[in-house]
């Protein structure tokens, strides 16, 4: 910009000097200057565009550069949380296997071990289908097998199964269902049952030693909605988006008291989004969490 103003100075003085003794007419200065703005102009222009792109380029590579490192965090969490995650239950297994090898217990002791092992090993099974389905749905490798099923049933019938593992969790649960009766959608029932599972699963273990939950079934108008209301410790405005991210928990992996591997609520949307279908998370008053799948019944797939 200097040298375009030094350089509509110097042709100034150049043409009035070379038109000084001639009867050339008077040079229109008012043409130079608008050049020289004109100039100045693009020179701006250009220079914008230029710390626009280059402002772009900062914000973007910052943005992945973040990314990749909470990823990174995320996975470096994910281990540590995995690798608690199969030992605690591996570990007792192994306790409850060695004392009724060693002694000599009553009948009723015998029964209450052996079920204690058996609902660790279902917990590890629970988890390596998790792990197991988050890739496959990751890799777009899952096959969803959907059928016309009557929801109603279906979700009577895995929670009434899976609530045998809520007593593992040792806390006082008042567990209700409202489910209307005669609701079909087409599901794929493994992807759904992990649904259900994960969504009962985090309603208790996010909650203290006494647990309320409800699970409602019901049609709104042509939508059919499922609802998990708990009264745990419910979810900050702020971390409503990221729970659904792949390895996302809350808090730091080491002070932590839950359990779990932050698939979860990862898979659960997957799997919703698979069935037309949207979730969505509210705060219960005066405490707690809702989870709400809203399902498009027009839409029913198998028809
Ligand atoms: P995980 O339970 O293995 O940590 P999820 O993907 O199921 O992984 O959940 C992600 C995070 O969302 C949890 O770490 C927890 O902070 C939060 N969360 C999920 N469900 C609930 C709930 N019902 N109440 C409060 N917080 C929840």
């Amino acid at each position: 910009m200097d040298l375009n103003k030094s350089l509509y100075t110097q042709k100034i003085e150049y043409l009035s000097l070379k038109n000084q003794n001639t009867s050339a007419p008077k040079i229109d200065e008012e043409a130079l200057k608008k050049e020289m703005e004109k100039r100045w102009l693009m020179v701006l222009g250009e220079g914008a565009v230029f710390m626009i792109f280059l402002i772009l380029g900062i914000v973007k590579t910052n943005k992945a550069f973040r990314a990749e490192i909470s990823l990174t965090r995320q996975q470096k969490n994910f281990l540590l949380s995995i690798t608690h995650e199969f030992k605690s239950p591996l570990s007792s297994i192994k306790l409850y296997l060695q004392t009724l090898q060693k002694r000599d217990l009553d009948k009723e002791k015998q029964s209450v071990f052996i079920k204690n092992a058996i609902n660790d090993t279902e917990r590890l099974n629970q988890l390596v289908e998790n792990a197991l389905l988050a890739t496959q749905i990751e890799n777009n490798n899952y096959t969803f097998r959907k059928e016309n099923v009557s929801l109603s049933n279906f979700i009577k019938e895995i929670l009434t199964i899976n609530y045998n593992l809520l007593f593992n969790f040792e806390k006082k649960i008042d567990f209700q269902t409202h489910i209307e009766s005669d609701i079909f959608y087409c599901i794929d029932k493994l992807a759904f049952s992990s649904v259900l599972i994960n969504l009962m699963e985090n309603a208790i273990k996010y909650s203290d030693e006494e647990v309320k939950l409800t699970v409602e079934l019901k049609k709104v108008d042509k939508n059919i909605l499922l609802r998990f209301i708990d009264e745990g410790m419910g979810i900050s405005d702020h971390e409503k988006d990221k729970i659904f991210k792949k390895f996302y928990r809350s808090g730091d992996e080491r002070t932590r008291r839950t359990k779990g591997t932050g698939l979860g609520l990862y898979i659960v949307s997957n799997v919703v989004e698979h069935h037309n279908g949207k979730i969505l998370v509210k705060d219960n008053k005066p405490k707690g969490s809702i989870f709400e799948i809203w399902l498009d019944s027009e839409h029913n797939e198998c028809e």
